[in-house]
């Protein structure tokens, strides 16, 4: 039987707006009246529902039960929280495909993306489950008459987790599945503009993991600054832009707080002349991100420089690729892409656009928005004749935009693929894979990709350089950087310790 796509997403819009949206502190929901702020869908333009919003008190009394709970939580066996962890992967799993249609419907993600997001952080959180019981001390070598030394390693308290709107359900669970196994309790403040699953999220963890150890509040920049400033939240992990991100490690700095910090970025893609034209000018599309998010993805390779020798072949394959992919509501499996997230995002990315015909690129796909159509649909854009100094060659677009540059120098070629304050990721795509090592080596960005790109295996360290970020995720390391390193030192007799160094 066929399905009636329209009457479909509107049924499945309606079910969404039909609950209501709270947050909880220590397990409890709040019942009292809170100022609000609506959530309005990508797509329609209309306001799911109104979500109340923390108040800085809400702040104080999520960190106590934060707290309070994390006591008890550090001292549990590492069995026991990797258990919970893996339960918390179970439920995740269970309500995937919910999950991922309030993300559809609230942040404009393709239902596909935002189904997966959801499995992908269920399989996060089994991953990390499956390290806990790597998260050990060191053992110093001994000889008779000397100290024994060793390290524990211990959790910080409560850990505050600061994400952006592009992949709400994602980056709630993903990011907290480390700092939670390693004994930690997680305040998330999810982006003011993508709340609603997240919100979603921390009712289901209240299903598995004891009260006040996962929240999630709901807030803008001052409820995440209420965070970073608070003197009982000591580890930040923070996910956003550059400019908030200089804010966060400010605001850190009077407490001295450990932060980490997964920032912004203007990636390069390097095409080289003899590569395979139409599978590297579908990867280049497929890099932008532009079938899942669209383009709203840190890693997107959105610079793309590409030889001389092929540049205008390369392009047509490009602009072949874009012209299929079809633009519509996000709920209907048909669509490849949605509109972006929020209007203000739209009009950033129309700025944008706008600054790249001024500067003298030409636009060969997209283009400035349509601002009669419903919905913050920006169509896929291609600009030719890009400059390295053009605004759209230097600042972060967040969206379906792809620059196009060319090239036929080598060092003129790297010089300009690092000439941004970022350094996220870049790609390389080349029959010549020594080649493409030594390339590797130049670029200064915290992951790159050699004939793939937007892979992110599970355990491989995500993290920028320059501008783009401090730390790595994804990977042991991540898990050790929620836990603090205290040095043991057990005198074994009397004289022992009069033979030690002083200790500065
Ligand atoms: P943003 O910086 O505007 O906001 C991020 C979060 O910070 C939001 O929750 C926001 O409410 C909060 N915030 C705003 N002001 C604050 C303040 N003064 N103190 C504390 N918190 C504050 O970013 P965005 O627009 O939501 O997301 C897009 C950006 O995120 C892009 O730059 C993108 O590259 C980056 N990003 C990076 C990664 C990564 O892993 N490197 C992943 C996804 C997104």
């Amino acid at each position: 039987m066929a399905v009636d796509v329209a009457h479909d997403v509107t049924f499945q819009r309606q079910q969404i707006a039909s609950r209501t949206y709270g947050f909880r502190i220590g397990g409890s929901r709040i019942q009292q009246e809170r100022s609000t702020l609506p959530a309005v869908d990508p797509t329609t333009e209309r306001t799911i529902t109104d979500v109340p919003l923390a108040t800085m008190d809400d702040v104080d009394d999520a960190v106590a039960a934060a707290n309070e709970a994390g006591r008890a939580w550090g001292r549990l066996h590492w069995t026991e929280r990797a258990r919970a962890l893996r339960a918390f992967a179970d439920v995740i799993e269970e309500h995937a495909e919910e999950l991922g249609r309030l993300d559809t419907v609230d942040a404009g993600l393709p239902i596909s993306t935002a189904v997966k997001d959801a499995h992908d952080a269920a399989k996060a959180c089994r991953y990390f489950a499956g390290l806990a019981g790597e998260v050990v001390g060191r053992a110093f070598p001994w000889s008779p008459g000397a100290p024994f030394m060793h390290t524990n390693r211990e959790p910080y308290g409560v850990v505050g987790k600061i994400v952006p709107f592009n992949h709400p359900v994602k980056f709630a669970a993903v990011k907290s599945a480390p700092a939670l196994v390693t004994g930690n309790s997680v305040i998330v403040k999810p982006s003011e503009f993508t709340m609603l699953s997240a919100l979603r999220l921390a009712e289901l963890a209240d299903e598995v993991l004891p009260p006040g150890v996962f929240t999630v509040l709901p807030g803008g920049a001052d409820v995440g600054a209420a965070l970073v400033e608070h003197p009982d939240v000591p580890r930040l992990a923070f996910t956003g832009s550059v400019a908030t991100g200089q804010h966060v490690m400010r605001g850190a700095a009077t407490e001295i707080k450990h932060v980490t910090a997964e920032l912004g970025g203007k990636n390069p893609l390097l095409v080289f002349p003899d590569v395979d034209i139409p599978q590297v000018a579908r990867a280049a599309v497929n890099s932008l991100d532009l079938f899942r998010s669209p383009g709203q993805a840190c890693w997107s390779t959105s610079r793309v420089f590409v030889h001389e020798a092929i540049h205008d072949r390369f392009l047509d394959e490009v602009l072949r690729v874009v012209a299929t992919i079809q633009v519509g509501d996000p709920l209907d499996q048909a669509m490849d892409i949605g509109p972006v997230a929020y209007e203000g995002h739209r009009d950033r990315v129309d700025e944008l656009i706008r600054s790249g015909i001024e500067e003298g690129a030409r636009p060969l796909a997209g283009g400035i928005p349509d601002r009669e159509r419903t919905g913050f649909f920006v169509d896929p854009t291609v600009f030719a004749d890009v400059e390295p100094g053009m605004r759209i060659a230097q600042e972060e677009v967040f969206g379906p935009v792809m620059s196009v540059l060319r090239w036929s120098d080598e060092s003129s070629l790297l010089a300009a693929a690092n000439d941004v304050p970022y350094g996220l990721t870049a790609a390389i795509w080349s029959a010549d894979v020594g080649r493409a090592q030594v390339i590797a080596r130049e670029l200064q960005a915290g992951i790159v990709w050699i004939n793939t790109a937007s892979a992110r295996p599970v355990g491989m360290p995500f993290g920028g350089y320059k501008r783009s970020g401090v730390g790595k995720e994804g990977n042991l390391e991540d898990l050790f950087s929620y836990t603090q390193e205290k040095a043991v030192i057990v005198g074994t007799d009397a004289r022992s310790s009069e033979d030690l160094d002083p200790v500065c």
